[in-house]
């Protein structure tokens, strides 16, 4: 039976029917969603082991290729204007980002829910990171030219809060950036509940090029573009994540793995645009609009 809730995308109240996996879909505009989660406790669910074995083999170990997609990430934005002024990351982790983006803009700014993460940015790189909840940090309205979200959106309670809070801290001709899967992906319309993608709690939305752009532009945003943003990982973190996630081959190459590296990938990082589960991660850019009245 359809239950009636508030859908985060076109706002208000709406039928929801059950879809993949525990998710319900919207049954006005398609969003997918979790919605238990009153119970998650967010601080709890991102400490150090999320990043070292819950969610991402080893994070900080995947440094060379995550900092060679986030190079790529600058590249794309560039193509929208030149990269200057301030930039605010949301969902900064261990800095990696912040660290290029510093090349560019004269101010770089990150926040992230991981206490540890934050503190590894702050005393590893040096950068401005704060640990805790966005949306109750407090900036200076107009002060960001750019705002980015890597993957962040998917595990927020509240991304229409996040995603209007950051309009509210954009100048004028400010833009924001961000990446999330892709559920009108080829692999994701393949795969299914099996999509690699659907691992709530830590992922609880998944948006589609349209569910997203209409949540923007109610937010007040204007679309700019939409683009795949290729992700490199390092062999070495495909045969960690294989073990991880166990089975035949996982099985056969765990002991190879180490039980918790903090060590550089031990092979040469490889492009890998189509052969992962985020090859279908739209890159969104979309500049501030007027916001409605
Ligand atoms: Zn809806």
């Amino acid at each position: 039976m359809a239950t009636i809730a508030d859908c985060l995308v076109c706002g208000g109240s709406s039928p929801q029917r059950p879809a993949l996996a525990g998710l319900e879909q919207c049954e006005r505009c398609a969003f997918v969603t979790y919605r238990e989660t009153a119970s998650i406790d967010f601080s709890k669910l991102y400490g150090a082991e999320y990043f070292h074995g819950a969610s991402y083999a080893d994070y900080t170990g995947q440094e060379a290729s995550l900092r060679r997609s986030m190079r790529q990430h600058l590249r794309q934005m560039e193509s929208f204007g030149p990269l200057r002024g301030s930039l605010l990351e949301i969902g900064c982790a261990y800095g990696f980002f912040l660290d290029e983006a510093r090349r560019h803009f004269s101010r770089v700014v990150g926040v992230d829910i991981s206490a540890d993460a934050a503190k590894d940015a702050r005393e590893i790189f040096g950068v401005e990171a704060h640990a805790g909840d966005f949306s109750r940090m407090s900036f200076p309205p107009a002060s960001f030219d750019v705002v980015c979200l890597w993957d962040t959106i998917e595990h927020l309670k509240s991304p229409h809060d996040y995603l209007a809070k950051a309009h509210s801290l954009l100048t004028p001709a400010g833009r924001i950036f961000l990446t999330t899967g892709d559920l009108g992906s080829w692999n994701a319309r393949l795969r299914g509940a099996r999509w690699r993608q659907i691992h709530p709690p830590t992922h609880l939305h998944y948006f589609s090029r349209k569910t997203l752009e209409a949540l923007l532009i109610r937010l007040g945003f204007e679309m700019l573009g939409v683009e795949t943003a290729p992700y490199y990982h390092s062999a070495y973190n495909v045969l960690a994540t294989l073990a991880m996630r166990g089975g035949r081959a996982g099985a056969a190459i765990r002991p190879r793995v180490p039980a918790r590296p903090r060590t550089r990938p031990t092979a040469t990082p490889r492009p890998r645009p189509g052969g992962d589960a985020r090859r279908g991660s739209p890159h969104r850019r979309v500049r501030r609009n007027t916001p409605h009245a």
